[in-house]
């Protein structure tokens, strides 16, 4: 977990003490992402099975004297406490009787050869292929966004072969749409709300003469903005279901295809491209009776598994679960499991020997079908399932596998962009 909530010249203070119950090693890294969301002092923590390491800064607080000088707030004993109390209230709801999901392997190619070892974003920034606005927010250039393209062509490609109908989706989504979904219980730490100012002369008037901005954002009072009606959209495919709600499917299943922006705020998880607030996704959607939907699914792992092999992609598919909040995780990640309902494609990053799921593979049951209404001929609740795929983590598993330069790409990769007759 990096440290970018912290400011310059903070005071950082270490934090470590044993969990209430011991943290298998498999849930390190999901309860270790969780940490992020715990407490606003929290900018980084380690965790292992018996250990916890917190990085804690103290903010600055105004204190008058003579003048107003700044100085760190205090980590009182009831603070450090509080903080403890918090972080144990996380592990013992996540790791209190976990039973160990098992972890299906469906395709295995990690052992592939790659040709490059380095992490290409710090040369990609330096040849401003890649700039930061923002923590988690990027523009990216030429180089990537062609590479973007080309991936963009096979999941068309992938899409087409199943005659999918293409759809253009707002990069807005009502919150009533969401709560219809549940998905508040499920995903709220990463949930990004959407304002404007209200409607009032007053405040608007006020916000165009006095609007600024310190290092944490606006400094605009809250009581300016108006309530919530919309946030950014998290994933793709829900716009679809949104569309088909209280609807019969006439023709009992529909296939859709459809890219947008997709929205989740990570904390201080934010890093690189692997994890970004706004980030794009392609989805290919089946609606319709549960064979149809598992068949599909299954038939576009079996595509997409050619694609990988052409290009000589070391990766891996293997079950996983959705990064539900902290309640709900224990629950909804053995539910997932037990029924195979996810399954990553995880990429090889030579460059920190791990691996990053570059898309996905889902099935939802007939929960969308339920919750929203959507009916096969027969009455009964549509199936619904996903093949997701992000973009910016694709080219940048690519690029860690193949470097930065054309040259060493697949061919088939430089003659689609380049042109370049095959060597
Ligand atoms: P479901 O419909 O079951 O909720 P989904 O369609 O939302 O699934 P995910 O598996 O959650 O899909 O995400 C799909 C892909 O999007 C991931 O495999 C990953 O490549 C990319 N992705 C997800 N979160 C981020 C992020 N924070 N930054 C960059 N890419 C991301
Ligand atoms: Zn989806």
């Amino acid at each position: 977990m990096s440290n970018d909530r912290r400011e310059a010249n903070q005071p950082i203070v270490r934090l470590e003490f044993q969990p209430a119950t011991p943290i298998p090693e498999y849930l390190t890294g999901e309860v270790q992402s969780k940490l992020a969301y715990v407490d606003e002092w929290i900018v980084g923590a380690e965790v292992a099975p018996d250990r916890i390491t917190l990085q804690v800064a103290l903010p600055a607080v105004a204190r008058v004297v003579d003048m107003i000088l700044d100085e760190p707030a205090a980590l009182t004993n009831d603070r450090r406490a509080e903080l403890e109390e918090k972080v144990q209230r996380v592990v013992l709801s996540m790791a209190k009787g976990a039973i160990k999901p098992k972890i299906q392997v469906l395709e295995d190619y990690l052992d592939r050869p790659v040709a490059y070892e380095k992490d290409p974003l710090p040369e990609l920034i330096a040849r401003g292929e890649v700039s930061q606005e923002a923590n988690g927010i990027f523009a990216l250039g030429p180089l990537v966004a062609r590479l973007i393209g080309y991936f963009e062509q096979q999941f068309l490609k992938l899409a087409d072969s199943f005659g999918a109908q293409p759809y253009r989706f707002p990069t807005l989504i009502p919150a009533r749409y969401m709560e219809r979904v549940n998905y508040f219980r499920a995903f709220p730490h990463s949930l990004t709300f959407v304002t404007h100012l209200r409607e009032d002369l007053e405040v608007i008037d006020e916000f165009s003469q006095h609007a600024a901005c310190d290092d944490h954002g606006l400094t605009t009072s809250p009581e300016a903005f108006a309530r919530i009606q919309a946030l950014l959209s998290p994933a793709v495919c829900y716009h679809l279901y949104f569309a088909l709600a209280d609807r019969v499917l006439q023709e009992g299943h529909a296939t859709a295809t459809a890219v947008g922006n997709c929205f989740r705020y990570e904390a201080i998880n934010l890093a690189s491209l692997e994890r970004m607030w706004n980030f794009t996704m392609r989805e290919v959607i089946f609606v319709g009776p549960k064979d149809f939907v598992l068949e599909n699914r299954e038939t576009a792992r079996q595509r997409m598994r050619e694609v990988f092999e052409s290009l000589g992609l070391a990766y891996r598919v293997e079950s996983a679960t959705d990064p539900f909040f902290i309640g709900e995780f224990r629950k909804q990640a053995a539910f997932q499991s037990a029924f195979q309902l996810k399954y990553e494609i995880r990429a090889r990053l030579p460059y920190k020997d791990s691996t990053l799921a570059v898309g996905s593979y889902n099935y939802h049951q007939d929960f969308f079908g339920r919750s929203l209404n959507i009916a096969l001929p027969d009455g009964s609740p549509a199936h619904t399932g996903c093949v997701a795929f992000g973009l910016e983590r694709m080219a940048l598993a690519f690029l860690s596998q193949f470097g930065l330069e054309p040259d060493s790409w697949p061919k088939e990769v430089r003659r689609s962009l380049y042109g370049l007759p095959a060597a």
